[in-house]
């Protein structure tokens, strides 16, 4: 077993890629700064990048020391015997993270190299490997990565990085709906009347055409991070709020998610995505995903749940929107009050915080119900500026807890979740094109308002949620 006191060899695999750059290094630097003893080791097929790793580090995490023991090996994934200067200097004793922070086709050489020479350590929880999205692209594909990390790691020495639940206000949503005894006996079919998932990005696909041409909005986006922020607002409450145990309600919430239906569901493509250089002619890629889920358990039965998704779209905003059945809508002065839904808004980003917007009397002598909302700045918690998602998932890593990673299981059941609706959109027609800096297509809003949820809510638009 390893030596937990030592420093921890931090080994990227991939480390002269972008993610390395602009989010895993400048993450460090945090992590580095709460006092974890480092040390960092790039690996890659190719020679240390321009200027050496070194001066990489120094430049992503501006500590001169965590650069100094930087060290760089030049890999071949598929041949173990490449990794003999690498294994001496990893030595026995200290605790190990492998990062792979490649694209998903070095994964599993370089697992299998490392468990080859024995470095995986099946068992021992002092070797740990952390694992980027995307896991697989389908069910079938996830479920061999699955299998391949199983054959050389046990469960609690795997980390499969999905950065959203690493938000603190994604961890918020469990703390909302646990630790208040007001909303939880109604959180169910017999007061809400329906749940809204968005997750829009103003920003267009920009240089990434290499990637998302291949992958598109459900894969991206909805195969993790939708369902996952949707798993922690409709599971069961936990018995603990041990990792364990919160991945077993996920899993079970996720277990009675239907596969989504293709006639449910809405894709779009934005205006003038086939121009950006590295987009296949006449792709079909969807930039926008937008769907019914049914979800069939006792607490959800007949409640209506939408998620949608997209590129280029109107703000970025990525928020859960509760709405609860109407109050009767009581008669004054012979008139009939429009009804003003109760909301919850669990925004997660931008303006991360809990909105409740209600009805309320408006001021005079006239009574007349108006919205107005009751709001929680979750940035009013603290002076300091909300942690970094990365620093929060590295740290994490180091402490061996696992509430920020999904499990493997949950990872497969969300890809049979969507595969129906990957295959089904694979081998159609064009998606719908929807203008930049719009809400998405009008399909969007047709499925909306046919299966029951009226129409999609963002906060800041809607009265009583600015
Ligand atoms: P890159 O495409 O930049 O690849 C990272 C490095 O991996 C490259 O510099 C290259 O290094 C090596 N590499 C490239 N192609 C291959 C290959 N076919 N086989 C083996 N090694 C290869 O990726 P990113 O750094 O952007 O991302 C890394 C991983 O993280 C990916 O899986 C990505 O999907 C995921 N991710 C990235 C995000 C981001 O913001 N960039 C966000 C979320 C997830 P070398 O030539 O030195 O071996």
């Amino acid at each position: 077993m390893a030596n937990p006191a030592g420093p921890t060899d931090i080994v990227i695999f991939g480390a002269s890629g972008d993610l390395t750059r602009n989010k895993i290094l400048p993450a460090l630097r945090g992590v580095a700064a709460a006092g974890r003893q480092l040390r960092l080791i790039g690996a890659g097929r190719s020679e240390p990048p321009d200027g050496g790793w070194q001066q990489m580090v120094a430049e992503a995490t501006g500590d001169r020391g965590l650069a100094d023991s930087a060290r760089w090996y030049r890999l071949d994934y598929d041949s173990p015997e490449t990794y003999s200067s690498l294994q001496h200097d990893l030595g026995d004793d200290g605790p190990v993270v492998f990062y792979l922070a490649t694209p998903p086709v070095a994964f599993d050489p370089i697992v299998r190299s490392l468990s080859e020479l024995g470095l995986t350590r099946k068992g021992d929880h002092w070797r740990r490997v952390v694992v980027e999205k995307p896991l697989g692209t389908d069910f079938d594909s996830a479920r061999r990565l699955n299998q391949r990390l199983m054959e050389s790691f046990e469960e609690n020495q795997v980390f499969r990085i999905d950065h959203y639940l690493a938000k603190d206000t994604v961890q918020n949503v469990l703390a909302f709906r646990f630790s208040n005894s007001l909303f939880e006996p109604n959180w169910d079919r017999t007061m809400i009347h329906s749940i809204q998932i968005t997750a829009a990005e103003a920003g267009d696909i920009g240089t990434r055409a290499g990637y998302y041409d291949h992958s598109g909005a459900v894969r991206d986006m909805v195969q993790n991070h939708v369902l996952q922020v949707l798993a922690l607002t409709v599971m069961d409450a936990p018995t603990t709020f041990d990792p364990v145990d919160i991945r077993k309600s996920k899993l079970e919430a996720l277990r009675a998610v239907q596969p989504i239906d293709p006639a449910l569901a809405v894709r779009g493509q934005y205006d003038g995505y086939l121009d950006t250089p590295g987009v296949a002619r006449n792709s079909r890629r969807e930039t926008y995903a937008a769907a019914r889920l049914v979800i069939e358990n006792w607490r959800w039965e007949g409640v209506p749940i939408f998620v949608r998704t997209g590129k280029a779209l109107r703000r970025n905003v990525t928020e859960v929107v509760v709405r609860y059945r109407d109050a009767p809508h009581l008669r004054i002065g012979g008139q009939r009050q429009p009804g003003i839904p109760t909301l919850i808004v669990l925004r997660i980003q931008p303006d991360e915080g809990v909105l409740l917007r209600i009805g309320a009397k408006r001021p005079g002598t006239r009574f007349e119900m108006v919205p107005a909302g009751l709001k929680l700045e979750y940035k009013a918690f603290t002076r300091q500026p909300l942690p970094d998602a990365y620093e929060n998932v590295l740290l994490e890593v180091l402490a061996g807890g696992h509430t920020m990673f999904p499990g493997g299981r949950e990872i497969e059941r969300s890809w049979e979740i969507v595969d129906p609706l990957i295959k089904a959109w694979e081998t159609s027609g064009h998606p719908d094109t929807y203008a930049r800096g719009s809400w998405g297509p009008g399909a969007a809003d047709e499925l909306v308002s046919e299966q029951g949820g009226g129409r999609w809510v963002a906060s800041g638009d809607e009265p009583g949620t600015q």
